[in-house]
């Protein structure tokens, strides 16, 4: 474990979190904090992209904030704070384009996804997206930036454009390294389909009023051979089982494994202990979150401290910039 690295991170604020954002990026970014120093940032430059709405980029980025503090974030340790705080950033953006590949860009996965899928009208933002994403990661001197596998590219590309700059005009930038994120299980939908995502509306929002998390857990699919009651069921193919394994300990893993085949353990009891173990272990933070949204003012004071951080770096390494182009 590389003790005290710097890492970064940017959450894009996209409304809603679910038990796969969860599971998947907040939690493990929290626990880095403990081992690293954490540069966390709210990514509402990047999120320009796809909202078109001052209200509701302004509130989804203080709910994002509200989300990863009730989750545990410590502004103590981690340096937390709004991508727009830091105004150097788009002017790192454009020193970089200028060392930055055309053809790079177009070979950015998302880039290309997002052709694909036939989006209109696609906005230069959308295809130098990378250009200040490598900007975030390079102006904060970062040596680690967590990813999962799938999005390493977005790393190879800032190591790609730091190594080209580095190359130009002599040493000025850290090169970072990817940190790729522990493989946790895919968690997929309540649909038993899709991985769990906003876009197929499938999720189970961790931060949901007691009621709706209850519903969204009771729709869960199971089984689907599994009809009747007294049908055995296959917990290997079941999505609540996943959740039994990551939020459950051993002996009521095997339990429930063995009373699923056995239909001993019905899939409405099976899903009312999920439900219970979930609620557990969220239970801290939903609170926590409550309170929270009631003291706006120490977000606010929280991000601006953080941003103080961020900058104090941030305009180090512009002045290191202007100084090896000549500006
Ligand atoms: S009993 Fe539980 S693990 Fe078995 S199929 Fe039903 S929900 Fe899935």
């Amino acid at each position: 474990m590389s003790k005290n690295k710097r890492v970064l991170s940017g959450m894009q604020p996209s409304g809603k979190p679910h038990l796969g954002n969860y599971l998947g990026a907040m939690k493990p970014h929290i626990e880095l904090q403990e081992n690293h120093e954490c540069f966390y940032f709210l990514a509402n430059y990047h999120a320009l992209t796809t909202v078109r709405d001052k209200d509701k980029l302004a509130e989804m980025t203080t709910g994002l904030a509200l989300d990863y503090l009730a989750l545990g974030l410590d502004p103590e340790k981690t340096a937390f704070f709004r991508q727009s705080d830091i105004p150097e950033v788009t002017e790192l953006t454009w020193i970089i384009s200028t060392v930055t590949p055309f053809g790079l860009l177009e070979r950015a996965h998302a880039w290309k996804d997002s052709i694909a899928k036939g989006t209109k009208n696609p906005t230069v933002g959308l295809f130098s997206y990378p250009v200040l994403m490598a900007a975030d990661i390079l102006i904060y001197d970062s040596e680690l930036v967590p990813v999962g596998r799938d999005q390493k590219q977005h790393i190879e590309i800032a190591r790609d454009i730091a190594t080209t700059f580095n190359h130009t005009y002599g040493e000025t930038f850290i090169v970072p390294e990817d940190l790729i994120k522990k493989e946790v299980e895919t968690i997929l939908g309540t649909d038993g389909i899709h991985k769990m995502s906003k876009s197929y509306s499938n999720t189970v929002e961790i931060f949901a009023p007691e009621e709706d998390l209850r519903k969204q857990v009771m729709s869960m699919v199971t089984d689907p051979a599994r009809v009747r009651r007294d049908d055995p069921g296959n917990p290997d193919v079941c999505n609540v089982f996943t959740l039994h394994k990551i939020f459950n300990s051993e002996k009521n893993i095997a339990e429930i494994n063995k009373n699923c085949r056995n239909a001993s353990l019905g899939c409405v009891d099976c899903k009312k202990q999920i439900l219970e173990s979930i609620m557990e272990e969220l239970k801290a933070a939903r609170k926590k979150r409550i309170e929270l949204e009631n003291n706006l003012d120490y977000i606010e004071e929280v991000l601006r401290r953080g941003a103080t951080r961020a900058r104090e770096v941030a305009t180090k390494t512009l002045d290191r910039v202007r100084n090896s182009v000549g500006l």
